[in-house]
């Protein structure tokens, strides 16, 4: 079976057209530009070829249309036909309350997420556009939706309810969401399977650190709290955005420097997180070298990233009542040792060790705690499109 695997932004669009079952990747690439001129990357992993394109992509429906071609093209191809082509995964980003579950796309499904439009008012009308361009450039294609949101709907009210006047939640649908969450229960299931263990008997913190991070306890199988949450600015400090913070200070600030609410969330969202303490970069890359040659900020900007973690896992393991695997995962979970070692250490007292040496790896799943760590720790590179293509394949297979 092949899937092509969506994520349609505003103005770019990756795709995958991969195998579920052998988990290879036929071919990947990202249309950018949309809307603005266009150019296409396509690439073959099976011949580590990689391809440029400039195509003119006024709308989404050319991108797709574009994808097409360059995967039936005689020189750079992967299929004959598009009848080859059995399914269409994507990923939305906000499916609200309705949404627990990947769903196959119909007038129904795609009604309802015009009504998530408020929640996600960024991300979920780009989501929308992709899967229209798809309805018009492969009509009759069965297409299923995947939601960052959905995982984390199994949480009980007391973790996703907040402190506001109930009628924001009830008429509003205020409430935390989480995001992320095609990540982490991939690397959740991925824990249990390298544990040996069925998912039903374990309690697992799954750290995805990238560029946006969120935390998420996993409780036999289900997300019962997590970090991010109306929106995804919360939680842990990022690559530009603040995560939590204490709402009066954009009172203070507003007041202060006459801003409106668009550029006080300009401010939270583009120029905080660990960009906005170090100073430097979003990127961790570029923050740790600086603190290496001696950048006070910078080290603050890690250190603050680092004890949120470990807070966030205490917290956790508290809420579940223990905890069985810490899983890092994403860019920064995935290759920044130090990171792990910093999050996950000091944690001895609740029966977390780790080793430094087996740490010392980088984008591959292995265990990265000591061999007598009743807590075992484990790094995961995550794999969205695969999970993506594997709900698609579920879900049109019956
Ligand atoms: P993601 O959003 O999951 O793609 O993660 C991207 C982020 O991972 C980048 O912005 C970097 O901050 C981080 N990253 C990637 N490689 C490394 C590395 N070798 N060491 C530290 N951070 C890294």
């Amino acid at each position: 079976m092949k899937v092509l695997v969506i994520n349609a932004g505003s103005s770019s669009l990756k795709y995958q057209l991969m195998d579920p079952e052998t988990r290879e990747v036929l071919a990947k690439g990202l249309c950018e530009r949309i809307g603005i001129d266009g150019r296409l990357t396509h690439k073959i992993p099976a011949k580590d070829a990689k391809y440029e394109f400039e195509i003119p992509m006024p709308t989404h429906a050319e991108a797709i249309q574009s994808v097409l071609d360059a995967l039936l093209s005689s020189e750079h191809g992967v299929i004959k036909s598009a009848s080859e082509i059995d399914a269409v995964g994507h990923r939305v980003v906000h499916g609200g309350e309705k949404f627990a579950s990947s769903v196959l796309i119909t007038a129904d499904v795609m009604a309802a997420l015009e009504e998530c439009i408020p929640l996600a008012p960024l991300h979920n009308p780009a989501n929308i556009t992709g899967i229209q361009a798809c309805e018009k450039v492969m009509p009759g294609v069965p297409m299923v939706a995947v939601f960052d949101t959905a995982f984390h709907q199994t949480m009980p009210a007391k973790s996703y309810i907040y402190a506001l006047p109930y009628e924001y939640y009830e008429k509003d649908k205020v409430r935390r969401y989480g995001f992320h969450g095609t990540s982490h229960r991939y690397v959740s299931a991925r824990a249990a399977a390298m544990l040996g263990k069925p998912m039903e008997e374990l309690k697992i913190i799954t750290c995805h650190l990238g560029n946006g991070s969120s935390v998420a306890a996993v409780d036999c199988g289900k997300s019962v709290d997590t970090s991010m949450g109306f929106t995804p600015l919360a939680g842990l400090p990022m690559g530009t955005r603040s995560g939590d913070l204490d709402a009066g200070i954009l009172e203070y600030l507003m007041n202060k420097y006459g801003y409106d609410m668009k550029e006080m969330m300009n401010i939270l969202n583009k120029k905080s997180g660990v960009l906005g303490i170090s100073g430097v970069s979003s990127d961790f890359r570029d923050i740790e070298s600086a603190a290496e040659g001696g950048n006070q900020q910078a080290a603050m900007a890690l250190d603050a990233f680092r004890y949120g973690v470990k807070k966030l896992i205490g917290a956790y393991a508290a809420a579940m009542g223990g905890v069985d695997a810490i899983v890092f995962t994403a860019g920064v979970g995935e290759n920044d040792a130090r990171t792990r070692m910093a999050a996950a250490s000091g944690l001895e007292f609740m029966g977390v060790k780790m080793d430094a040496e087996a740490n010392n790896v980088r984008g591959k799943e292995t265990v990265i705690s000591a061999p007598d760590s009743r807590v075992k720790v484990l790094l995961i590179p995550t794999d969205e499109e695969l999970m993506i293509a594997m709900d698609t394949a579920a879900i049109v297979n019956g």
